[in-house]
C-alpha cells in the first residue's frame, strides 16, 4: 500500500519570519508571483496540497487566495497576524484564531479545518491551544515538530499522526479528543533528523530528504512537508540581512524548486485534509 503524504505550504509575507521580522527594509512582498511559481509547479505535476494561510494575506489578497483554493488546494489558517503562540494569551490566540477563520471564510467561501501555528509553537508552554482549536471547530492541527531546536520544537512527540489529548497534546493516547495531529517529518527512527521543509529541505541534499520520506513510508507513515511559496522565488533574496539570518533564510533556494519537483516525482503527496481523513478512518 502507497502512502500519501501531506504538501503544505506556509503563506505569509516572506519577510514575516521572526529573524527578519526587525531588520528587513524592502518589504516587496512578491507573494503572488511566489504563489504562482507553486501553482505551476503543482499544476505540472497534478497534486493537490494544503496553504496554511495567514488572515492578514487572506484579508488583503483575497482573490489570491480564492485562487489557489480554485485550483484545488485546501486553505488552513496559519494564524492571523503570524505572531507565534509563545507571544500571545488563550484569549489572544482565540480572537486571532476566529479573525483568521473569518479573513478566510470571506476569501474562499468555506471554513477551514486545518491550523499550523507560526514558527511551530505549539509546545508545552502553549499546549492550552488545543483547547482553543477545539472550541473554534477546528478538525486538525500541523504545528507539532517533534524534535527540539533553538526556536521550537518538542522532543519525545510521536512522529506518526495522532489524536490530541488537550491533557496530554505531546502522547499517543487511546481516544480523548477531537483534533487529529500531523507532525512535521522528522528521520525516523533513531536520528531524529528534520527533513520536513523549510530550511532543512533548502540545506540537505536531495538523497537525504528522499531517504527520509521513504524511511517514514516504509513504516507506514505519512511525511508532512512545508514550504513557503516565497522560497521558490529567487526575487525575493536581499542583502539588506546579516551573514546568519542569510543563511537560515535564503540559503538554496536556487535549488528548491528542483528538489521539490524530485520529490514530487517520487512519492505521493496530497493535502493535510485527505491524510487526516483517512487517519481517521483507519482508526475506526
Ligand atoms: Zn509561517
Amino acid at each position: 500500500m502507497s502512502v500519501s503524504n501531506v504538501l503544505s505550504f506556509d503563506l505569509e509575507h516572506w519577510y514575516s519570519a521572526t529573524l527578519l521580522r526587525d531588520s528587513v527594509c524592502d518589504k516587496d512582498t512578491h507573494i503572488e508571483e511566489s504563489v504562482d511559481i507553486v501553482l505551476d509547479i503543482l499544476a505540472d505535476y497534478d497534486v493537490t496540497a494544503t496553504f496554511f494561510v495567514v488572515g492578514d494575506v487572506a484579508r488583503r489578497y483575497p482573490e489570491l487566495v480564492a485562487s489557489i483554493a480554485d485550483a484545488g488546494h485546501e486553505i488552513g489558517s496559519h494564524g492571523d497576524t503570524h505572531r507565534p503562540l509563545f507571544d500571545l494569551s488563550p484569549k489572544q490566540f482565540a480572537a486571532e484564531l476566529d479573525r483568521s477563520t473569518q479573513a478566510i471564510r470571506d476569501a474562499v467561501g468555506s471554513t477551514p479545518v486545518g491550523f499550523r501555528a507560526p514558527n511551530f509553537s505549539v509546545t508545552p508552554q502553549t499546549q492550552w491551544a488545543i483547547e482553543v482549536l477545539e472550541a473554534a471547530g477546528y478538525r486538525y492541527d500541523s504545528s507539532v515538530f517533534p524534535v527540539r531546536t533553538p526556536m521550537y520544537g518538542v522532543s519525545g512527540a510521536p512522529i506518526r499522526p495522532y489524536t490530541l489529548d488537550p491533557n496530554a497534546p505531546f502522547e499517543e493516547r487511546e481516544g480523548g479528543g477531537q483534533l487529529t495531529e500531523l507532525p512535521l517529518a522528522v528521520f525516523h527512527p533513531r536520528l531524529k533528523l528534520p527533513v520536513a521543509g523549510g530550511f532543512y529541505a533548502r540545506l540537505l541534499p536531495t538523497w537525504l530528504l528522499k531517504r527520509g520520506v521513504r524511511t517514514l513510508n516504509a513504516h507506514g507513515l505519512p511525511a508532512t512537508m512545508y514550504f513557503h511559496p516565497w522560497e521558490f522565488n529567487p526575487a525575493v533574496r536581499t542583502t539588506a540581512v546579516s551573514a546568519h539570518e542569510r543563511l537560515i533564510s535564503f540559503h538554496g533556494i536556487d535549488g528548491l524548486q528542483t528538489k521539490l519537483a524530485t520529490l514530487l516525482d517520487a512519492f505521493a503527496f496530497t493535502t493535510a485534509d485527505a491524510v487526516v481523513q483517512r487517519a481517521d478512518g483507519d482508526e475506526r
